[in-house]
């Protein structure tokens, strides 16, 4: 151990000052659902457990790049907007930064250094040789023109490439954004540097580099973490009747691969509503439905449910796949499933978490339950590189293999130490982290 970490630096845990000035109702409430605080907690709660030393908690306490830009875009009725975007690098010890990059009204700056976190947690839990990043723009994508869209991620891609790179930070999709967005990033960083760069971003169109089975694999990895926690816990996958919160990405596909093997989804939502078949619904007829319609709530073969009830329907697996936060210390009491698998990033507040563990909940953490995501990401990435190119039975079966050894990792830790799996997964990533940390040490 080296004379550094030995000498501990006196850093005051972050709930310390909560803990000194009894927060009001209201700011707890605040703090409860604010996105950076509620990772922090989570950091220090294994930080505790591991009795981490605190020159590497304090590392990872900060974000190493922030990056904030104004992105102004000429609109189709000739007006000028300009609109906020961030990207922020959160650690690189283990490798070149990875994260999506989210277009929503509600992004903040809190959000973004959260999903940064996670990213390099999660990288850490799956062993893929990156650290975490995520971007994001202050806007509501749902209300602008394709035009609009592609001005507005051209510019933001501009302002961010004195950060992104192939071999620095890859951007990837997150909620709203897709392939075709990926595509213009891949353009103009092109564009800029003069030559194809296809590795600058994942998640792109297959015609222009992207990777077969990369649209599926954050869904598919929902789906291979649960059928191991079934193995691991000892209950029939096809007899537990599954919900899935949010249809976009990571939902609907995880709703497509959950029904191709033959378990039973009984219920999905989106923003606009639920809906619920105790007898199974036909998700491969509900996407067709969605490809004509804005939502699916208005889908007539099925009972409908209120977006904001969804958590609560009677269900075996619910699968949260859609914002932070939709389970809360509120709603936690009335959630009726045994086990929770979060497709969504930050998806149940820690004093939810709490709750649910209490009840005998279990709950398989974002960190460790959607990272098939960046893992296909890595393959695109490396495809990219070498410019060779693996079949979709390839990277689905490689993507099995990685997710089913986290998943066991973290499972024999939760074990182990009596822990919840989200502490086990922490424990896991941060093992890792710690020694990228230590060997790297601190410059200069
Ligand atoms: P998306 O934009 O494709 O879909 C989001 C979906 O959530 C939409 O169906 C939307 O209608 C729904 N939604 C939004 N607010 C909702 C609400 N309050 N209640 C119910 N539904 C609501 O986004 P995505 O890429 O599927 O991402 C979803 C979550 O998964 C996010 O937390 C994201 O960070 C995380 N994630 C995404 C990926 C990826 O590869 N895309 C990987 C890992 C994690």
């Amino acid at each position: 151990m080296s004379a550094e970490t030995k000498s501990p630096l006196r850093i005051p845990p972050m709930i310390q000052k909560t803990e000194k000035q009894p927060a009001s109702a209201e700011r707890r409430e605040v703090l409860e659902t604010n996105p950076w605080h509620m990772a922090m907690q989570q950091l220090d709660r294994a930080g505790t457990k591991m009795n981490m030393e605190p020159l590497v908690l304090e590392r990872l306490r900060h974000c190493k790049r922030i990056l904030t830009v104004s992105v102004p875009v000429r609109m189709d009725d000739g007006t000028l907007r300009v609109f906020e975007g961030y990207r922020i690098q959160h650690n690189l010890d283990r490798g070149p930064a990875k994260g999506g990059i989210r277009f929503h009204p509600q992004v903040s700056l809190d959000e973004v250094k959260a999903l940064a976190f996670w990213m390099t947690m999660k990288c850490s839990v799956v062993n893929l040789p990156y650290g975490g990043a995520k971007g994001g723009i202050i806007c509501d994508p749902k209300k602008m023109s394709i035009g609009e869209l592609e001005r507005m991620t051209r510019r933001y891609t501009s302002e961010i490439s004195i950060l992104i790179g192939p071999d620095k930070d890859i951007p990837a999709p997150d909620v709203n954004t897709n392939e075709q967005i990926m595509g213009w990033i891949m353009d103009t960083y092109s564009m800029t540097i003069g030559y194809s760069c296809p590795g600058v971003v994942t998640g792109k169109p297959i015609d222009v580099g992207g990777s077969l089975g990369r649209r599926e694999a954050t869904g598919r990895g929902v789906f291979y973490v649960t059928r191991e926690l079934a193995c691991a816990r000892g209950f029939d996958l096809r007899k537990a009747p599954v919900a899935i919160q949010g249809f976009g990405n990571v939902g609907s596909n995880a709703a497509k691969v959950f029904a191709e093997h033959g378990c039973k989804v009984v219920g999905i939502s989106d923003v606009g509503g639920g809906l619920y078949d105790p007898k199974g619904l036909d998700i491969d007829e509900i996407m067709l439905y969605r490809a004509k319609n804005d939502t699916i709530a208005d889908y007539p073969k099925a009972e409908h449910v209120a977006a904001d009830k969804f958590v609560e329907l009677p269900c075996e697996i619910l699968v949260p796949a859609a914002m932070e936060n939709t389970i809360t210390a509120e709603n936690a009491p009335r959630v009726k499933a045994k086990y929770i698998v979060e497709g969504a990033n930050g998806p149940t507040t820690n004093e939810a978490d709490r709750v649910l563990n209490q009840r005998g909940v279990v709950v398989v953490p974002d960190i460790l339950a959607n990272a098939g995501g960046v893992t296909v990401s890595y393959f695109e990435w490396v495809q990219d590189i070498q410019s060779f190119f693996w079949s979709e039975k390839e990277i689905n079966a490689r993507l099995q293999d990685i997710i089913v050894k986290a998943f066991r990792e973290v499972e024999e830790v939760a074990q182990r130490e009596k822990v919840d799996l989200r502490l086990a997964a922490f424990m896991v990533g941060l093992t890792r982290l710690a020694k990228a940390v230590r060997i790297r040490g601190t410059f200069p």
